[in-house]
């Protein structure tokens, strides 16, 4: 069974890197003060990943 509320907590919390798009999970409070750096390319800009949802048809 799915919990939608949960699926939405998840979303929420993960950012997409814009420069190499690595996905990580990160407190978007600390996106926003950047202080999450991408463990890949250390760029400081993230998206957020939101795009994602399933879409049933
Ligand atoms: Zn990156």
């Amino acid at each position: 069974m799915k919990i939608p509320e949960a699926e939405v907590r998840l979303f929420n919390r993960r950012f997409v890197c814009k420069k190499c798009k690595k996905v990580v999970r990160a407190n978007p409070a600390r996106i926003k003060t950047k202080d999450i750096v991408c463990p890949n390319c250390e760029s400081r800009n993230f998206r957020k990943k939101n795009k994602e949802k399933r879409v049933a048809k």
